[in-house]
């Protein structure tokens, strides 16, 4: 910044002199045609006919300055191409800078909207539409992660010439920062097809794996797509690039909460569906500070005895704006800013205290995320919480989904085995919703499996079967790991599971999840709470207690 001030001044001296020795030179070329019309022809006529007394000595003095003044121009000239040149390279580097990204060589950020700007000018001139299309790739912060940002970087890279080799005539790529790039082409309004069959290319694009530094990495994106419309047809509003960037920017985080991989035309709904999203967020962080989650207990139960086994935590938001929410709306949306594990921990320590309390018989069932389990400190972070509680690992069960696996093995398989180290058990949740494999469950040390509650509820039929179930259970014999079944909603599921054999189970049928002081009185009414410990704080019991109950 302070050299291009500097090399401003310097250029306004040296204009100036340019100015002054134009003049000069101009003034010589003037005064050259008049003393040389006057002096030259003397000079010849002296030549030619060898007589002395040439033309006046000042007039001759004249004509030599002129010269002089002549070559000195033509010098100045040639120095002053030399230096608009230099100046001219200088500035195109200056602006190439500026507007350019200097991974991808794709225009940036800030150069985007100006671009835009004048495509919608260059396109309204031609009775045609712009269409904005951003494009956000998928777990981009995971392949920084797992693999350096070097080869982060070169995914962007390549990325970015997938994208360009589909660019038609005139259109605009540009890298907004990170892992968000943007396309702006013109298009036929009455035609928006155009656009969905350039979209699905530019996912198709991606659709076979990089071979980053000997690695395989499979990059997805999200986009979203915008033109002024609401939708992909309707009334052509007069939009400029912020307006159009910002349409395009809601429509790609939609795509994000949609899963991923696909994309969205922007639609006017979406702006409210955001505004919401964002109140949820802000919600959650301000939830946690001000202690809003709480550990609700789902009773586990032999189901062969009826024996009350122990309680799986489920959290709940006791929201003052929203009531009572239940963790399938605020989960996704605390693993996506990043809060879970303050969130988790926070439950976690609450249910210690908890479950402190209980017959230490009783066990505590935790359900993990698998954004906690990329956190390498994770085993680490529990080992701490269970020793500042003195909670006995013993009693621990942490529940870990399917999803988990396919992040990354060896890291959960290093977490998992420090974790049983230390005498805690591992069930894998949900099973068969997810794609572990055979070798994965053989391998990883887990102690229980538990069948989702989705394949449970097919036993509800009036010849009720399930072949999963069965599948299932004759699995967790053969590899000897016994089995909770979830969602057990009726006497009929209770009893075609019994003729299966031994194992856990859990639903409605035995009690809707309830609050820290609900389960304190069921305990306490069947002798199964320790006496002369200190009661949980009363705030954190504000659900009405013992609703939906049945005993075990
Ligand atoms: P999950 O681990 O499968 O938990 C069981 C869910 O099934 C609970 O829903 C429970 O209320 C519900 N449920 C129990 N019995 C029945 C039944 O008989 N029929 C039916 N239809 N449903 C039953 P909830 O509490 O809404 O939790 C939903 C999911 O949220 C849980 O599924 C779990 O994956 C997740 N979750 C809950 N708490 C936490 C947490 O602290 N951390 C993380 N990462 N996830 C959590
Ligand atoms: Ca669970
Ligand atoms: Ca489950």
């Amino acid at each position: 910044m302070a050299t291009e001030q500097a090399s401003g001044k310097d250029g306004l001296t040296k204009a100036r002199r340019d100015i002054v020795a134009l003049g000069i030179a101009a003034a010589a070329i003037i005064l050259f045609v008049g003393t040389g019309s006057a002096v030259l022809p003397k000079i010849v006529e002296q030549w030619s006919s060898g007589t002395s007394g040439g033309p006046n000595m000042l007039l001759t003095n004249a004509l030599l300055l002129n010269i002089a003044l002549i070559i000195f121009g033509w010098r100045r000239y040639r120095e002053l191409r030399g230096e608009i040149e230099t100046r001219r390279v200088a500035e195109n580097r200056a602006r190439e800078l500026a507007e350019i990204d200097a991974l991808t060589g794709c225009y940036n950020r800030r150069s985007i909207t100006s671009e835009t700007d004048r495509a919608i000018a260059r396109a309204h001139s031609n009775g045609k539409a712009i269409v904005f299309i951003m494009i956000d790739l998928d777990n981009f912060k995971q392949i920084n992660d797992l693999n350096g940002h070097q080869a982060g970087d070169e995914v962007l890279v390549r990325a970015a010439e997938r994208m360009s080799t589909l660019l038609p005539d005139e259109a605009i790529l540009a890298r907004l920062g990170g892992d968000e790039f943007a396309i702006v082409l013109s298009y036929d309004a009455n035609s928006p097809d155009h656009v969905e069959q350039f979209v699905a290319r530019l996912i198709d694009s991606m659709s076979t794996p990089m071979t980053i530094r000997n690695q395989q990495v499979q990059v997805t994106m999200s986009i979203g797509v915008a033109s002024g419309m609401s939708g992909r047809h309707g009334e052509l509003s007069e939009v400029d690039a912020q307006a159009l960037l910002h349409q395009a920017d809601i429509a790609m985080y939609h795509a994000k909460r949609q899963g991923k991989n696909r994309y969205f035309w922007f639609e006017k709904t979406m702006e409210s569906e955001l505004r919401l999203r964002n109140q949820l967020e802000s919600g959650i962080r301000h939830g946690i500070e001000r202690g809003e989650f709480v550990p609700y207990y789902e009773q586990q139960v032999d189901i062969s005895t009826g024996e009350l086994k122990g309680f799986e935590m489920l959290a709940r938001w006791n929201s003052p704006h929203l009531g009572m929410v239940n963790p399938e709306v605020f989960i996704p949306v605390a693993e996506e800013v990043g809060v879970i594990g303050d969130l988790s921990e926070g439950l976690i320590k609450q249910a210690f205290h908890d479950a402190l309390e209980w017959d230490p018989a009783l066990t505590l069932s935790v359900n993990i995320s698998p954004v906690q389990l990329r956190d390498p400190w994770f085993a680490q972070k529990i080992l701490k919480l269970m020793l500042e509680c003195k909670f006995p690992p013993h009693r621990l069960d942490i529940e870990i989904t399917e999803s988990c696996l396919h992040d990354n093995i060896g890291v959960v398989r290093t977490m998992i085995t420090s974790l049983k180290n230390q005498g805690v058990n591992i069930s894998l949740d949900d099973f068969g919703t997810g794609y572990s494999s055979l070798t994965q469950l053989r391998t990883l040390p887990f102690d229980r499996i538990k069948i989702d509650r989705s394949f449970v509820a097919e036993l509800t039929g009036v010849d009720a079967s399930s072949r999963i179930v069965e599948a299932i259970v004759s699995l967790g014999t053969g590899l000897d790991l016994p089995i909770t079944a979830e969602g057990i909603e009726d006497d009929k599921i209770l009893e075609t599971l019994k003729a299966l054999g031994q194992m856990k189970g859990q639903g409605y049928h035995y009690g809707r999840p309830e609050s820290a002081g609900a389960v304190r009185e069921r305990l306490a009414a069947a002798g199964l709470l320790l006496e002369g410990k200190p009661k949980a704080p009363a705030a954190r019991d504000q659900s009405a207690p013992g609703k939906n109950r049945k005993s075990a």
